[in-house]
């Protein structure tokens, strides 16, 4: 068996600790005699399984106890959906665009009332966050909504928009549990946990008690009501049990490597490496105003999509995989989740390195 670094922007890499664990519990989960695919969602085991990634994940938060934790289905995408039809009490939300998913989500919303785009950096291709400090945010906007950490373009809010006192709703799917964050500034903060946490099939919803009501749009399913979940603890209808319990390893993972402020530390290591590099570097060159820079996603480019190309290959012959850029960006792509070890990002750039002398 060999594992390569996989550089992927998601599904992505998972810590290897919590694979095999997972692999070694598969065929006999904890003396039940069966995996945790085959278990009914009733059953105590997986009720013990749900309660403890559910406690493990506040812990890690400091989520208040006016929050709920949804675990839910349909990915970030769904979201783009589900929170208009929620929240859109006056039919008015306000959306900052930075990025191919904010501008997804604000077009999503776009079906169910008014949607104003108080700010965008689309004029640089999304390289910037814009500045938040004073927006236009309407006077009757049911929320503001933005994408926390641009997975695309590698950028990241590092101040909170001021929202002048309306709801904040935020996507945080590629920077879930990378650093401390202070949930009481949010209305919902949720992402698909494929990206940072755990397999593809799971989203999660962290929402504010009082956002959670009867009075959402007419038409609005069942299953596309906060509320419906929020009662049912997440258990409404049949939960994707198998990812909720993997999710539940990569917290206790993090709890164990010391937390949210213990990821920040590490995640920033990791980023200073490969960022140090793109800096001085003759042939690389990374794509977004280093204020604005994600900790999660670094794209970068040669300027010559041949040499790009090439890069690509190269390095997936040399074990590190999966560096090719969003089709709408081009060029590279390194996506350094919590999960990516320091060991993994050296690698890479003593690869760049290389790659930098025999190219230039
Ligand atoms: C990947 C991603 C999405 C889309 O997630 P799905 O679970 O595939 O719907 C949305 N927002 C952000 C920030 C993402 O990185």
């Amino acid at each position: 068996m060999s594992r390569v670094y996989n550089f992927s922007a998601g599904p992505a890499v998972l810590p290897e600790e919590v694979l095999k664990e997972a692999a070694e519990e598969m065929l006999d989960y904890k003396g039940t005699g069966m995996s945790v695919m085959e278990m009914s969602h009733r059953s105590k085991a997986f009720e013990e399984i749900i309660t403890e990634a559910e406690q493990d994940l506040r812990d890690l938060m400091n989520i208040p106890d006016n929050y709920r934790v949804l675990f839910l289905q349909g990915g970030a995408s769904q979201q783009f959906a589900m929170i208009p039809m929620n929240l859109m009490k006056n039919r008015v939300a306000d959306y900052i665009v930075t990025g191919q998913w904010a501008k997804k989500a604000a077009k999503e919303a776009e079906k169910y009332g008014k949607v104003n785009r108080i700010a965008s950096s689309e004029d640089k291709t999304f390289s910037y966050i814009p500045d938040c400090s004073d927006l236009p945010v309407s006077e009757d906007a049911d929320y503001v909504y933005i994408c926390e950490n641009n997975t695309i373009y590698g950028t990241k809010f590092k101040e909170l928009p001021n929202t002048k006192g309306k709801t904040l709703v935020a996507d945080v799917s590629s920077c879930f549990l990378s650093e401390p964050v202070d949930v009481t500034k949010y209305g919902i903060i949720y992402g698909g946990v494929q990206k940072n946490i755990g397999p593809a099939g799971v989203v999660i919803v962290i929402i504010r008690e009082d956002l959670i009501t009867e009075d959402v749009l007419p038409g609005t399913p069942t299953m596309l009501t906060y509320k419906t979940h929020a009662d049912a603890k997440s258990l409404y209808n049949t939960p994707p049990a198998y990812g909720i319990y993997i999710c539940g390893k990569v917290f206790k993972w993090i709890k164990a490597q010391g937390g949210l402020e213990a990821m920040k530390v590490r995640n920033e290591k990791k980023a200073k490496v490969l960022y140090d590099y793109l800096d001085q570097s003759r042939l690389f060159k990374g794509t977004v105003v280093p204020k604005d820079r994600s900790l999660m996603n670094v794209p970068f480019v040669t300027g010559d999509a041949d040499l790009d190309a090439k890069f690509v290959k190269e390095a997936k012959a040399a074990g590190l995989e999966n560096l090719k850029g969003h089709r709408t960006v081009g060029g590279m792509r390194a996506s350094i989740y919590n999960a990516m070890p320091y060991e993994g990002v050296v690698a890479l750039v003593d690869f760049m390195k290389k790659f930098e002398e025999e190219n230039l």
